[in-house]
C-alpha cells in the first residue's frame, strides 16, 4: 500500500514533545480560510511510498528523535488512514513514539485502528460554534467532538491546538466555550494557541489563488498570550 506525501522534516520541534520527524501528508477535505499549505489539498499527487520505505528514512534520524518520536501531519492524514496506521504499527515495533496531527473530521473503521496505534493526538479545534466551523473550514464542528470522544474512550493522550485569528476568534467568549469543552475530556493534556500569521501569501499567489484572510492582522504574540492564560490546562 503507497502513501501520497507532501513533504517530510527530520527534525521538528513544534509538533508533539521532543524532536521528531514530520510527515506531511497529501490530501486535505478541509478549506480553512486561514490555511499556510494550499499545496496539500489535492489527493492523489505527491511523493508515493511504502510504510516500510517511510520508517526506513526514519530509522536515519533514530537516535536525534529518541525523546520525541514521530508525528504525521497534513493535509489531513485521516485520508490516509490505512497507510498512517500500517506505519505507526512498524513504529511501535521500533519503541518510536507515535502522534497524529489532525483535524478530526474523519471517522470509520481505519480511522480506529489507526488511533489503536496512536500514542498521542494534536487535535485541532479550529473554531467553538458549530455556525464558525462551517463558515470557515467548511465541516463541521460535531465530527471533530465526536473524534474528541474516541479519544477519550481509547484514552490517548491529547492536545488541542486552535490558531487565533483577529477579529474571527480572538475572543474570551471562544475561550469560554473551549474551557467548556475541555472540561468534558481527562486526555486533553496541553492547549496550544497559536497566532494567526500570512507566511503563504507567496504560496497562494503562485498557485494563482485568492488567500480569504489577505487584509486580516496577524494576531499579536501579547494576544495570544492573554488568551492562553485564560485557558484552564
Ligand atoms: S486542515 Fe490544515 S491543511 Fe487542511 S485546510 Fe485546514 S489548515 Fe489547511
Amino acid at each position: 500500500m503507497n502513501g501520497y506525501i507532501n513533504s517530510f522534516q527530520s527534525m521538528g520541534t513544534v509538533d508533539g514533545p521532543g524532536v521528531r520527524c514530520v510527515i506531511f501528508m497529501q490530501g486535505c477535505p478541509l478549506r480553512c480560510v486561514y490555511c499556510h499549505n494550499p499545496e496539500t489539498w489535492v489527493t492523489g499527487t505527491g511523493v508515493q511510498v511504502t510504510p516500510k520505505e517511510m520508517l526506513n528514512r526514519i530509522k536515519r534520524y533514530k537516535s536525534y528523535i529518541s525523546k520525541g518520536g514521530v508525528t504525521v501531519s497534513g493535509g489531513e492524514a485521516l485520508l490516509q488512514a490505512r497507510f498512517v496506521k500500517e506505519f505507526f504499527a512498524m513504529c511501535r515495533e521500533e519503541r518510536i513514539h507515535t502522534a497524529l496531527d489532525t483535524s478530526g473530521c474523519i471517522i470509520n473503521d481505519d480511522v480506529h485502528d489507526l488511533l489503536d496505534v496512536t500514542d498521542l493526538c494534536l487535535l485541532d479545534i479550529k473554531m467553538t460554534t458549530p455556525e464558525e466551523y462551517k463558515k470557515y473550514t467548511g465541516v463541521s464542528l460535531n465530527t471533530v467532538l465526536k473524534f474528541l470522544d474516541i479519544l477519550q474512550e481509547k484514552s490517548i493522550d491529547t492536545w488541542i491546538r486552535q490558531v487565533i485569528v483577529p477579529d474571527i476568534n480572538d475572543n474570551f467568549d471562544n475561550i469560554d466555550r473551549l474551557n467548556d469543552i475541555l472540561r468534558r475530556y481527562n486526555i486533553v493534556k496541553k492547549v496550544e494557541l497559536l497566532p494567526f500569521r500570512k507566511l503563504c501569501l507567496e504560496k497562494y499567489k503562485e498557485m494563482g489563488k485568492p488567500f480569504p484572510l489577505a487584509d486580516t492582522p496577524e494576531a499579536t504574540p501579547k494576544a495570544v498570550a492573554q488568551l492562553q492564560k485564560a485557558v484552564i490546562l
